[in-house]
């Protein structure tokens, strides 16, 4: 099993996966029967990344991770609930992964259809209103910070999600403030496979300021 890592390590493993899958170098690590069965005995994931279900966004390749390197969860729109925010701190606190990353993404449905639904107040049929209800804050909170673009919705959609876990877990919140856990939220851009920073708390990435805690 592999050692436990620092909130930055763990995000500058998925950065240089990430410039691999990019670049058309992807190693495709820890995937062997080896691994397979190194893993049997536990799991040690360095990151737990919450993306949207998005089948353009499947998250071990596009940071070209292996067995047992993420703890996914994926919902449409990358939203939470008790499940998610359970399945967060299982990640964190159970198993002690250093960092949670929320990954949104270009073109995401989500956000279209809550961008629809407010424009001309026609909800999607069946629980798909979830969707629209959880996602409408932030496009909200992105016009009243002069947001106008759908890329402008997808990245304070991100943003407003890492934002609402720490602020709804204590857990994590305790990890940011001690050092033991970063919470960074990315936009995966499908046209060149760019997984861009939009916000971090507790780890240093060039040009965004850590959010206070
Ligand atoms: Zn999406």
């Amino acid at each position: 099993m592999m050692d436990i890592m620092t909130p930055q390590e763990s995000l500058e493993k998925l950065r240089r996966g990430n410039a691999r899958f990019m670049e058309d170098r992807s190693a495709h690590p820890r995937q062997d029967s080896a691994r397979r069965e190194l893993l049997t005995s536990g799991q040690k994931p360095s990151a737990v990344v919450l993306a949207c279900s998005d089948s353009r966004v499947p998250v071990e390749i596009i940071f070209d991770q292996g067995i047992g390197d993420v703890f996914v969860i994926r919902t449409a729109g990358e939203i939470t609930d008790l499940s998610v925010l359970a399945s967060l701190e299982f990640a964190v606190t159970g198993l002690g992964v250093p960092l949670v990353v929320v990954l949104g993404h270009e073109s995401c449905g989500a956000v279209k259809a809550a961008h629809h639904a407010l424009e001309t107040g026609e909800l999607p049929p069946g629980f798909q209103r979830v969707l629209v209800e959880k996602v409408t804050p932030s496009l909200l909170a992105s016009r009243a910070h002069g947001g106008r673009t759908t890329d402008d919705f997808e990245r304070t959609h991100v943003e407003e999600i890492a934002n609402h876990i720490v602020d709804r877990s204590p857990q994590i919140l305790e990890g940011v403030r001690d050092g033991s856990c970063g919470v960074v939220g990315m936009r995966y851009r499908l046209s060149d496979g760019l997984t861009e920073p939009v916000v971090t708390y507790g780890v240093d990435i060039e040009g965004l300021d850590r959010q206070p805690v």
